[in-house]
């Protein structure tokens, strides 16, 4: 039998894939597994692997938002995805509730040294909070949470509509909105006042959203004071902090867990791919050399958390003979690049191939490229040091990023091929 379809959302129709909703692309469908905090037991992790060979092409997406997509999905083979998905425990608590998990952890939750609160007890709390109440599926499938415990293995740099980041001692968080940068919080609160708070937050942005479909879209327009003047839960000033550094290129290697004896190694895929089988091989290795459980994260790659310290070179060869990255100087870590013309038909170049390609040319330790085949920028939800921007005919107008330039940054050059984009990019990014 067919698993039933969840009612959409009238207010908000969204054209982004979902377990339900798969989305034709140029190699076949596309369908997003949304993780709560990344999480991926090696069981879900088999199971993915399984129904991306069955009833995709075995190419498995990673997303800069700890997500999974799996692609080349054939119309007759929807429901069967559908089913080995939910069976595997990878669907929402309410069908209706698909499109508003949206929340995002550090993928070292309740693992990483810095942190000043294991995030995952309220995360928990603040995913029940979207999914269980009808009023919040109306949200659009692109509205996001972030929350941080301190982390230092966070990804900071992506914009959310509602942000809560845990402040020294682990008692309180500080709170953003629209991709406010963690200095310059609006308020805090003590952590059991953190579910009222998101609730209270969405309900506002719910009654004066109009046709908005993001927190920065509104604010935009209504003062930051008016929107926020029906709140009905007492903020404190959240203490003045140093900004947090920005993290250039993904934190790639090994890290040493708060567990004594125990490390994670933050590995990246290439370009943001895996092929089932890859995944196939990381599930028994989590189960071989950690505890069975994956977290993707928003780097487009995967953290395998509890592995015994004596092993951890041992479980480094082995996750780069699979085919992953743990070396974050490697330039092929260091570049982003959405499908490309092979996968979607808005783009206007092969931008995968071209990572790879410009990949060679440039030297260990090169600043970040991020090569989009339209200005949609779906590889990444930040501005990278540099973009690559393709226009007809699969060139490239190069950007570098600086402070108050709007968009990709400052325009370096205009309809390079490739190969002169690498000529520019290896004069003029630092070794
Ligand atoms: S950035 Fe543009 S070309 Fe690339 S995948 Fe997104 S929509 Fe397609």
């Amino acid at each position: 039998m067919k698993p039933a379809a969840p009612a959409t959302s009238a207010a908000h129709p969204s054209a982004c894939p979902g377990l339900w909703r798969v989305v034709p692309a140029r190699d076949g469908g596309i369908c997003r597994v949304k993780l709560p905090g990344g999480l991926l037991s090696s069981a879900q992790a088999r199971a993915v692997a399984e129904a991306a060979h069955l009833c995709g092409n075995g190419v498995l997406e990673l997303t800069n938002r700890g997500n999974l997509q799996i692609r080349g999905v054939r119309e007759a083979c929807q429901d069967q995805l559908l089913r080995r998905l939910l069976a595997a425990g990878l669907g929402p608590r309410d069908p209706a509730a698909d499109d508003v998990r949206n929340l995002l952890l550090s993928p070292a939750a309740g693992r990483d040294s810095a942190a000043h609160l294991d995030t995952r007890p309220l995360a928990e709390r603040l995913l029940a909070l979207l999914q269980d109440r009808p009023e919040f599926h109306g949200l659009s499938a692109k509205f996001a949470l972030q929350l941080d415990g301190g982390e230092a293995l966070a990804m900071l740099d992506h914009p959310h509509d509602i942000w809560l980041s845990a402040l020294p001692g682990g008692q309180r968080l500080a709170f953003g909105l629209a991709g406010s940068p963690r200095d310059a919080a609006l308020g805090a609160v003590a952590v059991a006042d953190a579910v009222p708070l998101v609730e209270a937050l969405l309900r506002l942005f719910l009654r004066q959203a109009g046709e908005h479909t993001r927190m920065r879209q509104l604010l935009a327009e209504r003062p930051l004071a008016a929107f926020l003047a029906d709140l009905p839960v007492a903020l404190e000033s959240a203490p003045a902090r140093p900004a947090r550094l920005r993290q250039e290129g993904p934190p790639l290697g090994v890290h040493a867990q708060v567990q004594a004896g125990l490390v994670m190694l933050l590995a990246g895929a290439p370009l943001g791919r895996l092929q089932a089988e890859q995944l196939q091989a990381l599930a028994e290795l989590a189960e071989a050399e950690g505890s069975g459980e994956l977290r993707l994260t928003p780097w487009q790659g995967l953290l395998l958390p509890d592995v015994r310290a004596e092993r951890q070179a041992r479980v480094a060869e082995a996750m780069q003979g699979i085919g992953l990255l743990l070396d974050a100087r490697a330039p092929l870590a260091r570049m982003l690049a959405c499908s490309g013309s092979a996968g979607c038909a808005r783009a206007e170049a092969d931008t995968k191939a071209d990572a790879r390609r410009l990949a060679e040319r440039l030297a260990p330790g090169c600043a970040q490229v991020h090569l989009s085949g339209c200005p949609r920028s779906c590889a990444a939800a930040h501005v990278a040091p540099y973009t690559l921007l393709a226009r007809p005919g699969g060139r490239y107008d190069l950007y570098r990023r600086e402070r108050g330039q709007a968009g990709f940054g400052r325009p370096l050059a205009s309809s390079l091929d490739i190969d002169q984009a690498g000529d520019w990019l290896a004069a003029g990014t630092p070794e």
